[in-house]
């Protein structure tokens, strides 16, 4: 069985904290109505490498922001029907369907992320909807702001679903920023080069990233068919041992382990996808090694 490690040969850059989805700037009474500058200076404040607004169907130029301490990257939430951020993008692309929106992302350099799929609802965003989509590169596994809305900010039954039917896409994990206390609870840890937009899609083509709310990556090696993986804190603290869950097709847990480092050997699983937890319960959710046979 030949697998694919998303995380072989890092060497040569930096874990890279950033936000996909944040909505500022747009004025009082909206989604957006804290200024771009008091964002930007939040997620300064909490470390971040990178950061993207993303507001409703409207572009919103921030690159004046972008200095020696955050990248500011443009995008688009893509909200006349189900929502979707269009990352790299130079405008909306509301006046299209998805799948057209999806493609002229891609025709640009960018990439798409399904939004929230179970904000409201479980299934907001629907199996059949998502399976009927080609071309965007993941969803977002996680993202915190549903859970003061409605619905589950959590949507690991879709990417299992997705991933057990064969289709590659990553787990994504975003604030969606509306308010000061959204910041900083869901984040992506992208392996990167360089602080660019080039640098950063080229880590997340290869799906050399993970979806967090408070843990970092230390390791995710694959040798003879055995997963080593480690997670870390964000600091430097003696708190080392954390727990690893391994799930497989259709979401099924193959082994719970709690320790200093977590191994599973794989014995034909399609796909196997490891979720770390810390002490204070933060999640650290890993790309999926995977058989290339199966996965596209
Ligand atoms: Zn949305
Ligand atoms: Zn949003």
């Amino acid at each position: 069985m030949e697998y694919v490690n998303p995380y072989e040969n890092l060497t040569d850059g930096k874990w890279m904290k950033a936000n996909f989805h944040t909505h500022a700037g747009t004025g009082p009474g909206t989604c957006g109505a804290n200024p771009i500058d008091v964002v930007v200076n939040t997620y300064k404040h909490l470390k971040y490498d990178v950061l993207c607004i993303s507001n409703h169907d409207l572009f919103t130029d921030t690159s004046e922001y972008t200095d020696d301490r955050i990248l500011m990257i443009p995008g688009v939430e893509y909200s006349r029907s189900e929502h979707m951020l269009t990352i790299g993008v130079d405008r909306s692309l509301h006046e299209s369907v998805h799948q057209t929106a999806i493609d002229i992302t891609n025709e640009i350099g960018g990439f798409t992320v399904l939004c929230h799929p179970n904000w409201g609802r479980k299934g907001y965003w629907s199996h059949d909807k998502m399976m009927s989509l080609q071309g965007y590169k993941g969803i977002e596994v996680l993202n915190m702001l549903i859970y003061r809305l409605s619905g589950s900010g959590l949507a690991a039954d879709a990417w299992d679903y997705l991933l057990s039917n064969g289709r590659l896409v990553y787990g994504f994990g975003n604030d969606d920023f509306h308010a000061i206390p959204d910041a900083g609870r869901s984040f992506n840890v992208i392996f990167a080069k360089e602080p660019s937009f080039r640098a950063l899609k080229e880590s997340i083509d290869k799906g050399s990233f993970c979806a967090s709310s408070g843990l970092y990556p230390e390791y995710l090696h694959l040798e003879d068919n055995i997963i080593r993986v480690k997670a870390r804190y964000p600091i430097a603290t003696y708190v080392d041992e954390f727990t690893y869950r391994f799930i497989s097709e259709n979401g099924k847990v193959l082994d719970v382990q709690f320790g200093k480092e977590g191994v599973y050997n794989l014995t034909g699983e399609k796909y196997v996808r490891v979720e770390a937890i810390g002490e204070n319960g933060a999640m650290l959710y890993f790309q999926p090694v995977f058989q290339e046979s199966f996965l596209k």
